[in-house]
């Protein structure tokens, strides 16, 4: 995701013009535009053209949903190739602490290293498809 959308500063019952709209929310112009083209509701026939606050909102809303990956058990999402990816050769640094795992390992791509968290108790799991390093803090 580029520049994280602010929610914070739109008022729900004011009427944006795509300008206001591009600086309460601190994205670009284009940003907006291509939102209206992509289900941002514009109220018709205004001119300039006005954006509600709570229509605003709740595009951001769920956009953000729809952005947030739910991985597998055995990949990783990688902000780098913005997608979930498996480790490179399936090798992966399990660091166990407190009922907690982290998983390291190299994105596929071996361009950028990927991790995230997961329970201990998953770990039999993932071991199954993982080669698991594991090291006991
Ligand atoms: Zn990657």
């Amino acid at each position: 995701m580029p520049k994280q959308a602010r929610l914070s500063g739109i008022k729900s019952f004011y009427c944006n013009t795509i300008g206001e709209a591009s600086e309460v929310a601190g994205v670009s112009l284009r940003t907006i535009r291509n939102w209206a083209s992509d289900g941002l509701h514009v109220m018709n026939g205004t001119r300039p053209a006005l954006i509600r606050g709570d229509d605003l909102r709740d595009y951001i809303k769920s956009k953000r949903k729809s952005l947030s990956v739910r991985t597998r058990i055995d990949a990783f999402y990688c902000v780098k190739c913005r997608k979930e990816r498996r480790a490179a050769e399936g090798f992966v640094d399990c660091e166990v602490k407190q009922g907690r795992a982290k998983l390291t390992a190299f994105c596929e791509t071996y361009e950028t290293v990927v991790s995230k968290p997961v329970a201990e108790s998953l770990i039999p799991e993932i071991a199954r498809t993982l080669d698991l390093k594991i090291t006991l803090l």
